[in-house]
């Protein structure tokens, strides 16, 4: 029996977190049309005033908190948006309006914010054009705040930290509030890849998003239990159901802590085979967390991330300054930085170009730094300067083809060639490996690694584009498995190419994060992973578990699987011989064959 108190979608933020739902409505509220006595007006000034002193306030509160909690960069978002709510010019044609026709402030404010949108979608100025989106954050802001409805106001009447409940997560929604205020999100769109759903993962805060259905039901206040590891939200729990729950995050907090305990442990399987454990960075502020959780290295900066809410692209400077952070963090490990992947979901507000029909198969990644040179060197002349600091390596996403790697070393070489000349001191090499991300990229793997340094798989772009699934569709969530027998073929292909031309394989997506396709990876010889950094203690600690000659029996049976299901058991079945999953999932470290004190 389906129980509808019980809401599926994707877990995008571990952990559990309960109580009273604030349903958020980010988006322009009605407002009445309220016209005022003529003795009310001069207190319609007094609120919009008020309302603009508030929302600036509440701005300037968030963009301290972003500076703190994530980085300098990101706390730019909300420069535009407090330059706007101050504007005296609009600010007086809105008391104007108030004025000579008594409306009441949300009405007036309403009808000038109108105007200006109509003025601005009109303008061929690109600039003015990037502001819209600038422009219908402080709409909400101010509308809500004037309307009672604000978020601040909401959260002010529930007890104790809530669980915001939206269509939509946005990155300024997610870093505001503190977690005495907001226990978990949960929303309706929205993937792993989205830029709130890293967010929230960096801050620690449970999510679920992709709750397509029941989320309608849902009244603020309602008391609910929220779950970042399974994908759920439960709707009035029973006493016990909230007892179970609690139960599941106090044995999620207890494997952490002991898995914490095992970081010092080397990453060697228990029969001796050196395992290379990387950690994903994906915000500034992840560096630490990745050095906290053991990596050995960096396998993934995600550079497109330092343009979150900006509107200019970042200097050679900042990106320079950045990258010899990571360096010095992870002094004589290796750090691979990725070009920028713009694109599909991942392009800012600022940078997005006319609307396309398949933005995953369009202009992103790789193709718009090489038709975007200038944005490419200066990226390219950072990590020239920044490789002087330490092991920096550069890594590009959605290969297609061999030119695009040649045309990459043409513009490195253009990049040493401006900086030698400037006489700004630089390394005369840069490593660049390639991502396989494409059907076509693992199917030529042999030719690109004549070009390449190493190459990285990147699972979760394998998987969608040799499936044809779109990875951030929860509706498709079931069909995206990376144990596909057409994937499994590919990420074999992939790392005997990479072996036979000595060159290093490893993983970057998702599917390393997971045991059992950790298990199916070391299976195949990647003797390389990197994961977003809370998984890597896990992962350490199953490395050492297991022995490699398994690994690879359970790695050759489910290459021959026919199907996705059977590839998946054979691989349970395997791992079965070293690692209770069962006694896993169920929170509890189990106890393995080996034990920790093992010394290769
Ligand atoms: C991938 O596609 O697996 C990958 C690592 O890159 P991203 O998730 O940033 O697309
Ligand atoms: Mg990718």
């Amino acid at each position: 029996m389906t129980d509808d108190r019980l809401l599926s979608g994707v877990g995008v933020s571990p952990g559990v977190a309960m109580g009273p739902a604030v349903i958020v409505h980010w988006s322009l509220p009605d407002v009445p049309h309220r016209i005022v006595p003529a003795s009310g007006v001069a207190k319609e000034l007094k609120r919009l005033r008020e309302a603009a002193a508030v929302v600036r306030d509440s701005l300037e509160h968030l963009k301290e908190r972003t500076r703190q909690r994530v980085g300098p960069e990101e706390a730019r978002i909300f420069d535009a948006q407090i330059l706007m709510v101050q504007d005296e010019d609009f600010l007086k044609s809105v008391e104007a309006l108030i004025k000579e026709n008594q409306l009441a402030a949300e009405r007036a404010f309403e009808f000038k914010a109108l105007e200006m949108r109509a003025l601005w979608a009109r303008s061929s100025s690109d600039r003015l054009r990037d502001r819209l989106a600038d422009l219908s954050s402080i709409q909400v802001r101010m509308l809500r705040h004037l309307l009672g409805e604000s978020i601040e106001m909401l959260l002010s009447k529930t007890d104790g930290p809530a669980i915001i409940v939206t269509r939509e997560l946005t990155p300024g929604l997610t870093i505001q509030f503190d977690r005495e205020q907001v226990a978990g999100f949960a929303s309706i769109e929205g993937t792993r890849a989205s830029h709130a759903a890293i967010l929230a993962r960096s801050l620690g805060i449970p999510c679920v998003m992709g709750l397509m259905s029941g989320i309608d039901q849902v009244e603020s206040g309602t008391q609910v239990i929220l779950d970042g590891t399974q994908g759920t939200l439960m709707l009035k729990p029973t006493r016990e159901e909230t007892r179970e729950a609690k139960g599941r995050e106090r044995r999620r907090r207890a494997l952490e802590r002991v898995l914490q305990r095992e970081l010092t442990q080397p990453a060697v399987t228990a029969d001796g085979a050196d395992i290379l454990l990387l950690g994903n960075v994906d915000l500034p502020e992840e560096l630490e967390s990745a050095a906290q959780h053991g990596a050995e290295g960096v396998g993934l900066v995600r550079t497109e991330f330092l343009m979150v809410g900006r509107t200019s692209l970042p200097s050679e400077d900042e990106q320079a300054n950045y990258f010899e952070r990571l360096a010095r963090r992870f002094e004589g490990k290796p750090v691979v930085i990725r070009s920028y992947d713009l694109g599909g979901d991942k392009f800012p507000a600022a940078f997005r170009p006319p609307p396309e029909p398949n933005p995953f198969l369009g202009w992103r990644a790789i193709r718009v730094c090489l038709d975007q040179p200038e944005m490419f060197i200066t990226q390219l002349r950072a990590l020239l300067r920044a490789r002087l600091k330490g092991d920096i390596r550069l890594m590009l996403p959605l290969i297609i083809q061999v030119e695009e790697v040649l045309e990459t070393r043409e513009l490195v070489a253009e990049a040493a060639k401006q900086l030698a000349s400037a006489r700004i001191p630089h390394a005369k090499d840069l490593p660049i490996g390639v991502m396989i991300e494409t059907p076509a990229a693992a199917l030529i793997v042999d030719q690109l690694a004549e070009h390449s340094d190493f190459v990285s798989v990147g699972s979760n772009d394998l998987t969608q584009y040799t499936l044809a699934v779109d990875r951030g569709n929860a509706r498709l969530s079931e069909r995206f498995n990376a144990l596909h027998p057409a994937v499994l073929r590919l990420l074999q292909q992939v790392v005997t190419a990479a072996d036979a031309a000595g060159i290093p394989a490893s993983v970057c997506g998702e599917m390393a994060s997971d045991p059992i396709s950790a298990f199916l990876l070391l299976g195949l010889g990647y003797r390389t992973l990197s994961v977003a950094p809370p998984a890597l203690p896990l992962l350490r600690w199953l490395v050492r578990q297991v022995r490699l000659a398994g690994a690879k029996r359970a790695a050759k049976a489910a290459l021959k699987a026919k199907t996705t299901a059977d590839a998946t058991a054979a691989l349970h079945e395997g791992i079965a011989e070293f690692v209770n999953l069962r006694v896993l999932e169920a929170g509890r470290l189990p106890r393995g064959k080996r034990q920790t004190s093992f010394k290769p």
